[in-house]
């Protein structure tokens, strides 16, 4: 009949007026005209959907409501402030390598980045098939390092597939992405965990010449072996957006506990008096690693800063 009952499901990716949409029950995808009340929607939001007759264009349904999101990842916009690209996120996996340069100060960036959305971030230093045994023992010892703070990590090689399987049970539950600098290895990664992911796409294009944009905009896989990755070029860059020195603080979750009682107010926790942050590093509570990583940031953020009013 015309009036099928409303049904369950999840955006795969949305370009334009019209989004793709899996099917709670069935698995099966349909292309949907959205209704125009809806707001905002976006890769991993769960909506209420209507199938009807199916067009030519092969639109096959209508979006009628979404839920509410327990999450949802924004990008900067010149225009609105900011952009959501995808909801319900939970886990942000922080790919990091040997090559082209293992930087602890780029993934407490990212840690701080995560932090604010309040995500879970996993940690993954990718090709450690290219350390000896000497190099394989610096990575285990800053590894030790973030473990200690609370954080997961893990060490793998998608060449050699050493810790591959580990990585896969840590991506089972819940919806993933994948962040890290360019040339870390997270697309090599993304195609060994999901095989059928390329021709998967190109299958959605061909049919109603409204796919183009597939590849640009956000869109949820589901693992062979359980969860679901979110995956855009747009998302893989996700850093240091609109945050302010007191967020980066904050971001650094081990120094929580010894904020706020700094003997000033202001304290920029340099070389302050009555720094409790400082004292804690002094008591070896906190690395000095992640103190230095942290007044790195904070001064790239006051350059940054510097730079953009001299522009004006
Ligand atoms: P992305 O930019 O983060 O998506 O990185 P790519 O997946 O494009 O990988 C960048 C380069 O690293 C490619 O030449 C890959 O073949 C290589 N690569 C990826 N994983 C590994 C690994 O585990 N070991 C080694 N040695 N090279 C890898």
């Amino acid at each position: 009949s015309l009036l099928e009952s409303a049904r369950e499901g999840v955006v795969i990716t949305r370009f334009g007026q019209h989004a793709d949409i899996e099917d709670t029950q069935t698995g099966i995808i349909h292309r949907c005209n959205l209704r125009r009340s809806i707001e905002s929607l976006v890769t991993g939001d769960k909506v209420v959907w209507r199938p009807g007759v199916e067009t030519l264009q092969g639109i096959a349904g209508v979006v009628e409501a979404a839920h509410e999101r327990h999450s949802v990842l924004t990008r900067p916009d010149y225009y609105d402030g900011v952009k959501p690209v995808a909801a319900n996120i939970d886990q942000v996996v922080i790919v990091s390598a040997i090559l082209p340069e293992l930087s602890t100060n780029i993934i407490d960036r990212y840690l701080i980045a995560t932090e604010q959305v309040g995500f879970k971030p996993l940690i993954v230093i990718n090709k450690i098939d290219l350390l000896d045994a000497e190099g394989l023992e610096m990575v285990k010892n800053i590894l030790a390092l973030y473990a200690e703070i609370g954080y997961e990590v893990l060490m793998v090689s998608q060449k050699s597939g050493e810790g591959v399987g580990e990585l896969k049970a840590s991506l089972a539950d819940g919806t993933s992405i994948f962040v890290g600098q360019s040339g870390v290895g997270k697309s090599s990664l993304v195609n060994a965990l999901l095989p059928e992911v390329n021709a998967d796409i190109g299958e959605v294009s061909e049919n109603s010449g409204l796919g183009q944009h597939t590849t640009t905009t956000a869109r949820l896989y589901h693992f062979p072996d359980g969860g679901d990755l979110i995956d855009s070029p747009g998302v893989r860059e996700f850093g240091l957006w609109h945050l302010e020195p007191e967020q980066v603080t904050q971001g650094f979750k081990e120094f929580r506990e010894f904020l706020g009682g700094c003997k000033f107010r202001d304290c920029k926790h340099k070389d302050d008096p009555g720094c409790l942050l400082r004292e804690a590093v002094e008591d070896g509570k906190i690395s000095v690693e992640r103190f230095e990583s942290y007044h790195k940031i904070i001064d790239s953020m006051s350059e940054m800063k510097a730079n953009r009013q001299f522009s004006r």
